[in-house]
């Protein structure tokens, strides 16, 4: 189908470029007190007509800040999802806190109904992510949290400026967290932000990604809280200010991209397309679908011998299943924090536990597409999968995902 390599992505830009000069002209790239992480949070808020927005060193700094400013007691539990980056699970077991795994729906947004079955008093926070720019069903979620008074975080490092039902994912839950890691919408290369609309939340996640310092100009210091160094630089900023600009042509792009290989998968036996949760505009992140009739590395790799390059299952298994610090209970040394204490005996990480998470990730392949492609580079990776779905001898039974 294809001997020619997909175009590279390079979101930066010749304004990127400009103000990460002028940032370094400037002589400070520390982003306390500076220009360009003020203008960033500023901007990014506006974006998301929120009260504040909090620039972080990461997205995984920035789900530990949210979380964080939530002060959980060490042993709490945190409600998650099974398919994520460990980015959203490593500030849970730092912040002493135990995740419980809820399974995933049809559209792999985490199912209200396996969330709501796994509250109990020890639930600290939800934290919903928004996987490959499709929502999890927020509306549903946010009711569920309001009923049993626990708070919703939402993980939007894959969801950058998606709308469900008009509004942006982010705003349903009480913080939005975002990663701007080099392949997120919206990229610094590493760097986070969040957002909220409560004064208190803000305030505490302000002074936690700076090392809970409360400044005051010089002299005594005063640290009310336990906090880290988790805050962004001058250079990171004046990269991602441009960004904010034309992040939702990016999503535009990368959303017409993938409706285009979606047309050809409709008329393709034995292969699914993904179906975004309706009521989503979804922002593909990549882009995602589901092989009925072989395993995901049989498909995959016979597309990458028709010149596509594809991810058989994204992270293989279910995260409880790949971090030896979930598996193996392998935290801190020996002592195996958090998940010792004898209220989390009973809490397993092993295969089994999300059954629809593991079946889905078995028949999932994953294609990074980015608004730097082409429509023909679309139609070919169309044109590729529908090839190798009508040649290629099926394996095994049919399983549905
Ligand atoms: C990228 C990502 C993270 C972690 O972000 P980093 O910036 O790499 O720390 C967390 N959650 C999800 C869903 C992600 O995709």
């Amino acid at each position: 189908m294809r001997t020619t390599p997909f175009p590279a992505r390079n979101p930066y830009d010749d304004a990127c470029i400009h103000l990460a000069a002028e940032a370094i002209r400037s002589g400070n790239l520390y982003g306390i007190g500076g220009t360009y992480t003020r203008r960033f949070e500023e901007s990014f808020a506006e974006l998301y007509g929120a009260q504040f927005a909090i620039a972080t060193s990461s997205g995984t700094a920035a789900i530990h800040t949210a979380l964080a400013a939530l002060d959980p007691s060490p042993g709490s539990e945190v409600i998650t999802a099974p398919i994520t980056d460990a980015g959203t699970i490593v500030p849970i077991l730092y912040q002493g806190c135990v995740p419980v795994f809820a399974d995933v729906d049809e559209h792999l947004g985490m199912d209200p109904a396996s969330v709501e079955s796994l509250i109990t008093e020890r639930t600290v926070a939800i934290i919903v992510v928004h996987l490959f720019g499709n929502a999890s069903d927020v509306r549903q979620l946010r009711a569920i949290a309001d009923r049993h008074q626990v708070p919703l975080l939402e993980d939007c490092s894959q969801a950058h400026v998606t709308p469900l039902d008009g509004k942006l994912l982010g705003r349903y839950g009480h913080i939005g967290m975002f990663s701007l890691q080099q392949s997120k919408h919206m990229t610094t290369g590493d760097g986070g932000v969040v957002i909220t609309d409560d004064p208190e939340l803000a305030e505490r996640m302000s002074l936690f990604r700076d090392k809970g310092w409360a400044r005051s100009g010089f002299g005594p210091r005063s640290y009310p809280i336990l906090g880290l160094n988790y805050r962004m630089t001058e250079l990171q900023a004046a990269v991602g200010i441009p960004q904010i600009d034309r992040v939702k042509s990016v999503v535009a792009r990368r959303r017409s991209l993938a409706l285009r290989i979606d047309s050809y998968l409709d008329q393709a036996v034995g292969v699914r397309k993904f179906t975004p949760l309706p009521g989503c505009e979804a922002s593909y992140w990549c882009y995602p679908f589901f092989v009925e009739q072989w395993p995901a590395e049989t498909f995959s790799a016979a597309l990458k011998a028709e010149g596509i390059p594809t991810m058989p299952g994204y992270i293989g298994e279910p995260i409880y299943s790949c971090m030896a610090a979930l598996r193996d209970r392998r935290t801190f040394s020996d002592s195996s924090y958090p998940l010792s204490e004898p209220v989390h005996d009973t809490v397993t990480y092993a295969l089994g536990l999300c059954p629809s998470a593991e079946a889905a990730l078995q028949r999932l392949v994953v294609f990074w597409l980015h608004e730097g492609m082409t429509d023909a580079d679309a139609d070919d990776v169309g044109k590729a999968i529908a090839k190798v779905a009508a040649n290629l001898e099926p394996v095994g039974a049919e399983v549905a995902p």
